[in-house]
């Protein structure tokens, strides 16, 4: 055991997890299993002292800092090389106010943790499509789901944060204190501190009609164009994506048509009951539904209906614009690659970023893209390394030929990876100035670098 570990158990009280503990490699391992890193010691935090104490000692010992939430991030932020590693994993508690509908949620919860949660009051945080995601990680980037079109990102549900900073101290950030802080981090990542805890605003979310709808591939065009006109427009509490999708082993698929691609629109109604056919039947006008799974269902069912899907372990590999339309020009180059996608986990989402995520002022949040109607996101997602340079080349020929397409430089931080670094100004857009400006004033030796990180600005200038 080194110096460093050992001061670290003297000061904390979650487990200090270094190389010469059994469960190192475990404690160590991050979602994508792409990055094997090896720190110095992974200290399981349970509380906000033991946060503090691991950024002392990474200060202290000039060491870099991973901060780790659900550890979903695609270029692995949430392990380092040689550094130390702050996971949040046991903070994940979760306290639901079903008076005023708020909900304070640990900074290593899953969304499957706000779930649980939530759901037995009826009421519900915006968050995304896997539930083993960390709230952590997808709320400073902005967080995009099922509920983004009626609820807004899940920033827009943010009420405070508790954040220790790279100096130690814990602040609240919100609307009345620390205003600048609270703006950076609705969007900014973990450039600013380390979240222990969230406030949000709980949205009434009971059971859900909700899952994917089955398309030919040959229909995609007429799928595409469909969605397109009518996602523009469709009632505000219906959540919608497009995807590819190869046809898994289920009792919904005829078993002739296992293994077969298709195109999918994977749906949310969250609105009145009565409504469900009226709201869907756009959607089945697009192209003939060769197969389906949509039911009425429980919105934590919805968001974890994937999660098999994409156990931790497997290989990612990701590329992502933001887009103001989706030309014709655009559709045909989804339909050219989408017609190669590689493996069952793979896929590109076209996630609709309109309605309440856009009624949010430009400059209220630094989520720099609140004018594009689109997130799309190539996901290369499979098992063997073996298969590592033709899914990477799938990815990266299926983005270069959307790209010109986009009309914007600037993609979703949330989905980028380990060499989209250079992109990082574009990805916060608009925001960037003010974000580096709030950088230099809350981090200005930038200890939290591991991340789409933001340089701070001249030191000591405010925003
Ligand atoms: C399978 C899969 C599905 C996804 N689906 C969606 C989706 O539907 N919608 C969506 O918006 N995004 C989605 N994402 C993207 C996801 O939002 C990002 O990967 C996000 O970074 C994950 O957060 P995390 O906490 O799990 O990751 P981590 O790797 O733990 O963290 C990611 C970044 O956030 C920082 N961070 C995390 N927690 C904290 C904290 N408490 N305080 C300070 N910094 C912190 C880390 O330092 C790191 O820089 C998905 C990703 C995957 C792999």
């Amino acid at each position: 055991m080194t110096d460093l570990s050992h001061a670290l158990r003297d000061q904390v009280r979650g487990r200090v997890v270094t190389a010469s503990d059994p469960d190192y490699d475990d404690a160590r391992q991050v979602y994508n299993a792409m990055h094997d890193r090896r720190p110095r010691a992974v200290v399981q935090c349970v509380d906000s002292a033991d946060v503090m104490a691991v950024i002392a000692a990474a200060r202290a010992g000039g060491l870099d800092l991973a901060v780790r939430g659900g550890g979903h991030s695609v270029p692995g932020f949430g392990t380092v090389d040689d550094g130390l590693v702050i996971d949040l994993a046991k903070m994940n508690g979760v306290r639901v106010d079903p008076v005023k509908k708020v909900a304070r949620v640990g900074g290593g919860a899953t969304l499957g943790d706000v779930d649980h949660a939530t759901c037995p009051f009826g009421l519900a945080v915006p968050g995304g499509i896997i539930s083993t995601t960390g709230v952590g990680g997808l709320t400073l980037g902005g967080g995009l789901g099922y509920l983004t079109r009626s609820c807004g990102l899940t920033i827009d549900s943010l009420l405070s944060a508790d954040v220790v900073l790279a100096d130690g101290r814990q602040v609240t950030a919100s609307d009345y204190e620390n205003e600048d802080l609270f703006w950076a981090l609705r969007g900014g990542g973990g450039n600013f501190g380390v979240v222990t805890s969230f406030e949000f605003q709980l949205h009434a979310a009971g059971d859900v009609v909700g899952g994917p709808l089955f398309y030919e591939f040959d229909d995609a065009a007429a799928v595409l164009e469909g969605y397109r006109e009518y996602i523009a427009h469709a009632p505000e509490q219906l959540g919608c994506f497009f995807g590819w999708q190869i046809a898994p082993e289920a009792p919904f698929i005829p078993a002739d048509r296992i293994g077969d691609l298709f195109c999918v629109l994977v749906t949310c109604w969250n609105g009145p009951r009565e409504e469900t056919e009226r709201v869907f039947q756009p959607l089945r006008d697009v192209a003939e539904v060769r197969a389906e799974f949509v039911d009425v269902m429980p919105l934590p069912a919805l968001n974890s209906l994937f999660d098999d899907a994409v156990p931790k372990g497997m290989q990612h590999y990701w590329k992502a614009d933001f887009i103001t339309e989706l030309t014709d020009e655009a559709i045909a180059a989804h339909i050219e690659h989408g017609r190669n996608t590689p493996h069952i986990s793979s896929s590109m989402h076209l996630h609709p970023i309109n309605g309440a995520a856009q009624r949010v002022g430009a400059e209220e949040t630094a989520f720099g893209h609140r004018d594009k109607n689109f997130s799309p996101v190539v996901a290369g997602i499979w098992d063997d390394p073996a298969d590592n340079e033709a899914n990477i080349q799938w990815v990266k020929d299926y983005y270069a030929a959307i790209h010109p397409h986009s009309g914007s430089d600037g993609g979703y931080v949330n989905f980028m990876s380990d060499d989209d670094d250079a992109r990082a100004p574009a990805n916060y857009g608009a925001s960037y100035a003010r974000l580096a400006a709030v950088k230099a004033a809350y981090d200005p030796d930038n200890l939290f670098h591991v991340n789409q990180n933001i340089a701070p600005a001249n030191a000591g200038v405010t925003a």
